[in-house]
């Protein structure tokens, strides 16, 4: 009953480009402030965990505070680890846990062919190269950066001698990239360096997470990225791959991420446990604290649409204060 069909999404072209309204000429007239739009993009590899609904959580928060919108896209693309089954969960357990979202549901399976478009895009401004480096010659070469390995650029003039294409990889310049994270502040990457010549797709035979991204962010109208800081390494990358693809950059927010008694963040892979939606009014309470916004003491225990209603105005009056939105 939540998943609203919203007219805005049939701004696209029989291709799949988007068109949306805020990137039309504005005519004459002040520009149009375009309406805040996030999104909540969880990959179907295993069930939520509390990492997930503290993630969730600030998204939704923040877009019904802006009263914006929050999508749900579905990141399945890594067809390898997605799970059956687990797509229908996810959505089940964010409802449980009263964490309506707007809109049909997004597939990444359901668009290669606009990755393919950007893809083709960026090799005919010749902004892309075929890398034909396998595993243990990547591992040999690559250093380590802030966002995994950094590729020197081997194949920057073809494949090597006899050898067939694996990848495709966007050239990076040698400059800084630098912007404003709302959470954490001024944010610089130098491309070549910390970066470097990353793929778009895989020898694998898969458009890469950081393409699909990009251009799902911008199909979709997003405005506002809310994600954990584990993401925020990726950002420049996805920055400057969609000022190649000529799209508009959201704003970003990246909140801090739950870790284990090891200090590792949480996940499938580090032991986190499934949401479990009988004790959704204690997570909810917990993931509000992790985010800074305790409970009063009378929610111990209040349903989830109760926590939110309480939390909505609470992140709003936060906002407010930092003198991100008016009061
Ligand atoms: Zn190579």
């Amino acid at each position: 009953m939540h998943r609203l069909q919203d007219p805005g999404r049939d701004s696209r072209t029989p291709d799949g480009r988007l068109t949306r309204p805020a990137s039309q000429p504005a005519g004459p007239g002040p520009t149009p402030v375009p309406a805040y739009r996030g999104r909540f993009a969880p990959s179907p590899t295993g069930p939520l965990h509390f990492g997930s609904l503290v993630s969730a959580a600030a998204g939704f928060l923040d877009a019904r505070a802006h009263q914006g919108r929050w999508l749900l896209r579905i990141e399945d693309l890594d067809h390898y680890r997605a799970r059956p089954g687990l797509d229908d969960r996810i959505q089940h357990d964010l409802e449980a846990f009263g964490l309506y979202w707007d809109e049909a549901v997004v597939r990444q399976s359901q668009r290669l062919e606009a990755y393919q478009a950007a893809l083709d895009q960026l090799q005919q401004a010749g902004l892309t190269y075929a890398c034909s480096c396998n595993r243990r010659e990547l591992a040999r070469l690559c250093t380590p950066g802030p966002a995994g390995p950094v590729y020197p650029g081997t194949c920057r003039g073809g494949p090597r001698p006899g050898r067939a294409a694996r990848a495709i990889r966007l050239r990076v310049p040698a400059q800084v990239l630098t912007f404003r994270d709302r959470a954490q502040g001024e944010i610089r990457q130098h491309l070549e360096r910390d970066c470097g010549d990353f793929v778009l797709f895989r020898a694998d035979g898969v458009h890469a997470y950081q393409l699909a991204v990009v251009v799902d962010d911008a199909w979709q109208g997003i405005t506002h990225v809310v994600r954990g800081t584990d993401l925020l390494a990726n950002t420049p990358r996805q920055i400057y791959l969609q000022r190649c693809l000529g799209l508009p950059t959201p704003t970003y927010l990246h909140h801090p991420v739950v870790t284990n008694a090891r200090g590792q963040k949480l996940s499938k892979q580090t032991g986190a446990r499934p949401l479990d939606p009988r004790r959704a009014p204690q997570l909810i309470a917990e993931a509000l604290t992790f985010l800074g916004l305790a409970p009063p003491a009378a929610l111990h225990g209040a349903a989830p649409a109760e926590l939110w209603a309480w939390a909505i105005p609470a992140w709003r009056r936060r906002l407010a204060r930092a003198g991100k939105i008016p009061p």
